[in-house]
């Protein structure tokens, strides 16, 4: 999207010792200067946070995998959105389908914890995506517009949030949609953020999620409507991560 500076943004998942996401940050901190076509985010697992956050510089960000929709409270294992900004982060991945499917997270709890993300000065990044059958029975469009209507809180737009676009059977399986697919996805994510926040939502980054490597980054990243990726396993790799953010 003209004038949008690109995310790219790695999603480390549960993965790695505190040694391994040290080494990682700091070799993704050491060639972020590289690649200043695009902003980089990393988002380790909540016990390294802290630790990654003090090895990120100006030239990347660090963002968290989930938040509570609470600000504090009788809530065991979980961690509130404040807690996050203090340890240093900038973002947080909400409604990832991994956490869709093992913690049953509706619309209305991502929207939730979106609420709590923006009252805590975090800028959330909304997934979502349609299912393998969901695609297959031609619903992909109606699906990803649902989860919009149902999980982006009013304050989004203003906040500078972030959707991405995760068709979940591309996740981690090494298949995409077509370019053309991702294409219409990304337009229809486009005019519904238009549609819902004006102007605003004519400048949110979209970006796309689902087995991005080294090797399809560039012609993914040139689509229209696609103003970044979201990478898992590819993030865990210093140079391949690198290789998708010089893609741009
Ligand atoms: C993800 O889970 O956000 C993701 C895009 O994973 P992968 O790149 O491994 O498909």
């Amino acid at each position: 999207t003209p004038g949008v500076r690109p995310l790219i943004a790695g999603n480390w998942k549960m993965h790695g010792s505190l040694a391994e996401a040290a080494a990682l940050a700091a070799a993704v901190q050491a060639g972020a200067a590289g690649a200043p076509a695009a902003e980089l985010l990393v988002c380790p697992p909540f016990p390294y946070l802290h630790l990654v956050a003090g090895k990120a510089g100006p030239d990347l960000a660090v963002g968290a995998q989930d938040c509570h929709a609470a600000p504090k409270g009788a809530h065991t294992g979980d961690v509130a959105a404040p807690m996050l900004k203090d340890v240093g982060a900038r973002y947080v991945i909400l409604g990832h389908s991994e956490r869709r499917a093992d913690h049953g997270e509706s619309d209305a709890m991502v929207l939730a914890k979106a609420e709590a993300a923006l009252a805590a000065g975090l800028t959330p990044i909304v997934c979502v995506g349609e299912s393998e059958a969901q695609r297959l029975a031609g619903e992909a469009e109606t699906v990803v517009t649902g989860q919009l209507a149902g999980s982006l809180p009013e304050g989004f737009a203003a906040a500078g949030g972030v959707v991405a676009y995760e068709p979940v059977w591309a996740i981690g399986t090494g298949r995409t949609p077509t370019e053309p697919d991702i294409a219409a996805i990304h337009a229809a994510i486009r005019a519904h953020l238009a549609g819902r926040f004006g102007k605003a939502g004519e400048g949110l980054r979209i970006l796309y999620g689902g087995s991005v490597k080294p090797g399809n980054a560039r012609a993914i990243l040139a689509l229209p409507h696609v103003d970044g990726a979201l990478v898992g396993g590819a993030s865990l790799v210093a140079a391949d991560f690198l290789a998708i953010a010089a893609a741009l």
